[in-house]
């Protein structure tokens, strides 16, 4: 078997990469050396290598199973743009004679298929007339009914597979979670010993979470800071088209919905602008999911609560897989905590502890003054440091003050006012304000008129939001808040309770600065403007042809050569012949 040192020279003429990243280089090698693995690696990680550098150094064709044609070109598109001889048969794909003529005669290093092909005899007949050199099933998750998104065809490649019982198998998924990375190596026939997987953590990507006070605004301003491409994911339809609207309105960008309800052609024609574009943002339920292979999202908002932290981290690992900086920013309500409890009560009985649990996770997270990163990579089993530098909290630590008193007076107010008031009101009682409905009612006689001091009126709202999002406190249907779980304990002075003060007025630091690339300067644009040229010629997208990171190295190495150009990390042997010239040329105007 070739060793490492063997490796690298094809990575560098196949890739333009000088080195491996993470796991990639442990996976490459089991698959060279015949051995069937599942490899666990999160977005960006660089899977699509780990199966095309191998393809391209064995004999016979690696057999790939991807489940949406959109990321079967999109995959097709990068390998080709690398001199890798791919092809894919889909019913999208006029040229299947052809593909199939090629298959056999050798000719090809991947082969693309949906998984509703493994299934038919053609197929099997039309593989064995050919030689495969491996199986690579991407998004292998799609195999279990315990992960997210379940395509009973995939069923169908275990049998496929075992028909070819001694070619080996690669399968590669994001998904964390432990029961499914089980169910996947029984449904694929991969044996334990064949798990790899790598660590979670998405260092590039910033993560900031905020209460959502303005709600719009924050969304406009988020907007204003980061130029990038970007995605806004919102609750309901209804949402994501009122925010498409307005904030391409309020921003002068552009802004196009994705939501389940749109007709087909309208979806597929937003999502094809936004992996072609520069700077575009998408607002979107999330519908817009797994079909987004686009490298350069430099954020991902979400305008409410996410449902679980799996997906949270599902949806902003949608962020810079290219590995420059990127954002990922939350805007919570206390509301949201509440309407999602509130579904609790509608769920079958054997999933409420579970659900409860899920959002428990969720708001701890939120309210915590503590590293974002450090609480996400425990909540996947792993072991972080204590601190990341690069989140909200870590930046600038947030204030923290102890609740424990306000708490007791806002759940006794709560009490003592028949459960039935929205915090407005509660707010009101407490600092003894006599307004008509507070006189009205009589609440002015209660012993809770007016025992807050100003010092507490300002953690009244902090603390009612700390008590939604754990469930001590919960909204009837007409937005009256009632005591619930935790409450008892806490009225007692049992729990103490921590809230986080929000920043003051202004903006965060931490907010807005996730820009990697240098503005302003010429020869960069220029690079740019080139790329833009070359990719609407080719009808690719922009990042095919080269990454953002590669066109800064070419701005500040300034290659005066071929040679030199080829030094450059993204440009690989195809791509300097392709495109060197040209953007040597560039170069030397500037
Ligand atoms: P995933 O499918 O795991 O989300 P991709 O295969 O799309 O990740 O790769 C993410 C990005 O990382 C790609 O744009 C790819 O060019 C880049 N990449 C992959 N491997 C390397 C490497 N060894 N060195 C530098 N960049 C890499
Ligand atoms: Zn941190």
């Amino acid at each position: 078997m070739l060793d490492t040192a063997d490796l690298i020279p094809a990575l560098h003429t196949t890739f333009g990469f000088s080195a491996f990243r993470g796991v990639q280089e442990q996976v490459v090698r089991r698959v060279l050396g015949g051995q069937s693995t599942l490899a666990v690696m999160p977005t960006g990680a660089g899977k699509s290598l780990t199966y095309q550098l191998p393809a391209t150094l064995l004999p016979g064709t690696c057999v790939v199973i991807s489940p949406l044609i959109a990321l079967m070109h999109d995959q097709l598109r990068s390998a080709e743009a690398n001199g890798i001889r791919a092809a894919s048969l889909t019913s999208a794909d006029a040229n299947r004679e052809e593909t199939i003529d090629r298959f056999r005669a050798g000719g090809l290093d991947l082969l693309y298929v949906a998984p509703e092909r493994a299934s038919q005899p053609h197929f099997r007949e039309l593989l064995g007339a050919g030689q495969i050199s491996f199986f690579a099933i991407d998004e292998a998750h799609c195999v279990s009914e315990w992960g997210h998104d379940f395509r009973p065809d995939y069923r169908a490649l275990r049998p496929l597979m075992d028909s070819f019982g001694s070619v080996p198998r690669l399968a590669l998924t994001a998904t964390a979670d432990a029961h499914t990375r089980a169910d996947v190596l029984a449904q694929l026939g991969i044996p334990g010993d064949g798990l790899v997987i790598a660590g979670f953590d998405r260092p590039n990507i910033r993560y900031v979470i905020s209460h959502r006070d303005s709600g719009f605004q924050q969304l406009r301003d988020l907007l204003k800071q980061q130029p990038g491409p970007g995605i806004v994911y919102a609750p309901t339809r209804r949402q994501v088209e009122d925010l498409a609207a307005r904030l391409a309105e309020a921003t002068g960008r552009r802004v196009l919905p994705y939501h389940a309800g749109l007709p087909v052609e309208e979806r597929a024609a937003n999502q094809a602008a936004f992996v072609a574009s520069e700077d575009m943002v998408m607002a979107a339920t999330v519908a817009f999911g797994m079909g987004i292979d686009k490298p350069d999202v430099r954020f991902v908002a979400h305008a409410g609560m996410p449902k679980s932290i799996e997906s949270y981290y599902q949806e902003t690992g949608r962020a810079g897989r290219d590995g420059d900086d990127a954002l990922a920013v939350m805007f919570w309500a206390a509301k949201d905590f509440a309407l999602a409890r509130e579904r609790l009560s509608e769920l079958d009985e054997s999933r409420r502890a579970s659900e409860r649990a899920r959002l428990d996770a969720l708001a701890m997270l939120v309210e915590s003054p503590t590293c974002r990163r450090a609480m996400l990579l425990r909540h996947f089993g792993e072991d972080p440091p204590q601190a990341c530098g690069n989140c909200d909290n870590c930046l600038e630590a947030p204030g923290v003050a102890d609740g424990s008193v306000v708490a007791q007076k806002l759940l006794s107010a709560a009490y003592r006012t028949g459960q039935s008031f929205g915090i407005g009101h509660l707010e009101k009682v407490l600092v003894g304000a006599s307004d008509d409905r507070v006189v009205q009612r009589g609440h002015d006689r209660l012993s809770v008129f007016g025992i807050a001091s100003a010092e507490e009126a300002r953690l009244i709202k902090p603390v009612a939001r700390a008590l939604q999002a754990r469930g001590a406190l919960v909204a009837n249907e007409h937005g009256g808040l009632m005591l619930s779980g935790d409450a008892r304990a806490i009225l007692k002075g049992e729990l103490p309770l921590a809230v986080v003060l929000p920043p003051a007025k202004g903006r965060r630091r931490s907010r807005g600065e996730a820009v990697a690339n240098p503005v302003g300067n010429p020869l960069f644009e220029a690079l740019r403007a080139l790329r833009r040229e070359l990719a609407t010629e080719a009808g690719i997208p922009p990042y095919v042809i080269f990454h953002d990171a590669t066109l800064r190295e070419m701005a500040t190495r300034r290659p005066a050569s071929l040679a030199e150009l080829g030094a450059i990390g993204g440009v690989g042997a195809r791509k300097l012949e392709a495109y060197g010239d040209a953007f040597l040329s560039v170069i030397r105007q500037h």
